[in-house]
């Protein structure tokens, strides 16, 4: 059991926590999924980028999905070999492309041809060969919210399958470019199985028209995108996940790659807040708590729906929305839910907050970014301070005339 009211007493709200013991069980149940061949679980970095986060996956042996030259940044800081670490983005700098290779990370992802040309140009410059692979966009509908899906033609990711051919033909011919892997990725949240399997076969398919014509790839990337349980969804279990890819390979030899991030972290993590108040307009009835869009904005970006508990309290349960005190109306947690009378103080646990949560924080109202707490075999420590004031304007205050 979590004692809520003394690890906010400890270290104040609001507040993310994040359990690392159930990131450990996420982690050895994707792995051993795929233990029947080489696999290498790269952590996408972006669903939760605390150092420490990093760190802890690093240390059981997952690499890192990284879509910036920072996140690349980070995992080296964090101990992650760059023979562990991929860069894919469908937009990179010319400096972001260079520094990358600077590092040795085991291959950039590329997102289309100029990209190719561009990656080209910054290994010719360092005189090495880069090891590239081609996101392919596979053109199947991934059943999840348009906003997280990414392997439609009509989406920006990736590129089809005539042109990714063409390019893996072009690395081919290139003093400085070495194609070694394959990647897709269809989206994120997914609940169903067949469009990964779909999207896994035409990838399979490609790979196998690559090595008729000489072209050998090492590294099958099948992406992030698993789902997790945020209202009781039904979710692919990494069994079944892991059986299909290796179908659609059949006896294609190569390390399977994925990319996951929402699994491994998602329903590790809570942000707690406290109630400051209780309002009614009209019949309208809302929980004012201290925790805000700024600090996690998935319910007013995506509407995304996160479970919300209020500890300790029964008594008179009615509708209230649950809103932050930032100046907008899209400031909420959740509208329309089943809650007990709150009081000054109360706590509020919202659910399934370790991914795409404090990573999408913000300084809107001049708030600070919130502390985040790690809770290990019973432990707890913190792994990023209260952002103060002072971190807030430190990159203004001198340029005060
Ligand atoms: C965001 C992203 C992921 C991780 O997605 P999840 O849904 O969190 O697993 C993996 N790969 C790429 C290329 C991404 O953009």
């Amino acid at each position: 059991m979590i004692d809520y009211k003394t690890l906010s007493n400890k270290y104040g709200t609001p507040l993310y926590l994040y359990d690392f013991n159930h990131i450990n069980d996420q982690y050895n149940a994707l792995k051993s999924a795929f233990r029947a061949r080489k696999s290498l679980i790269c952590y996408a970095v972006k669903a939760n980028s605390n150092l420490s986060v990093i760190k802890h996956l690093g240390d059981m042996g997952a690499g890192c999905d990284c879509v910036s030259i920072g996140e690349v940044r980070r995992a080296l800081l964090a101990g992650v070999s760059n023979y562990k670490i991929i860069l894919s983005g469908v937009g990179k700098r010319d400096n972001e492309i260079l520094e990358a290779l600077e590092k040795d990370i085991l291959m950039i992802n590329l997102e289309s041809e100029a990209e190719l040309e561009r990656v080209e140009i910054q290994a010719k410059s360092l005189d090495k060969k880069a090891r590239i692979s081609v996101r392919v966009n596979p053109n199947i509908d991934p059943k999840t919210h348009p906003y997280i899906s990414t392997g439609l033609h009509e989406n920006k990711f990736g590129v089809d399958l005539d042109t990714a051919k063409r390019m893996y033909i072009k690395a081919k011919n290139s003093d400085f470019l070495d194609p070694v892997g394959i990647h897709f990725h269809i989206g994120s949240q997914l609940t169903e199985l067949s469009p990964i399997k779909e999207s896994s076969e035409v990838v399979a398919d490609l790979v196998r028209s690559l090595k008729a014509i000489k072209i050998d790839i090492k590294f099958f990337d099948i992406g992030g995108g698993l789902g997790i349980d945020y209202e009781g969804e039904r979710l692919i279990k990494p069994y079944d996940y892991a059986q299909a890819i290796f179908e659609t390979l059949g006896t294609l030899d190569m390390t399977i790659m994925c990319e996951p991030g929402r699994f491994l972290v998602g329903n590790s993590g809570e942000f707690i807040t406290k109630v400051l108040y209780e309002k009614v307009n009209e019949d309208k009835r809302f929980v004012i708590v201290d925790g805000a869009m700024n600090d996690l904005i998935r319910p007013s970006l995506y509407n995304a729906f996160h479970r919300i508990e209020l500890l300790d309290r029964e008594e008179n349960i009615s509708k209230a929305d649950v809103v932050g005190p930032v100046c907008e109306s899209g400031d909420f947690f959740a509208k329309d839910i089943n809650l007990p009378q709150s009081y000054h103080d109360d706590l509020v646990v919202i659910k399934s907050a370790g991914a795409y949560c404090f990573t999408m924080s913000s300084n809107y109202n001049t708030r600070g970014r919130v502390a985040e707490v790690a809770l290990e075999d019973g432990e707890d420590r913190l792994i990023r301070a209260r952002e103060s004031f002072d971190d807030m304007i430190k990159n203004e205050k001198d340029y005060l005339i």
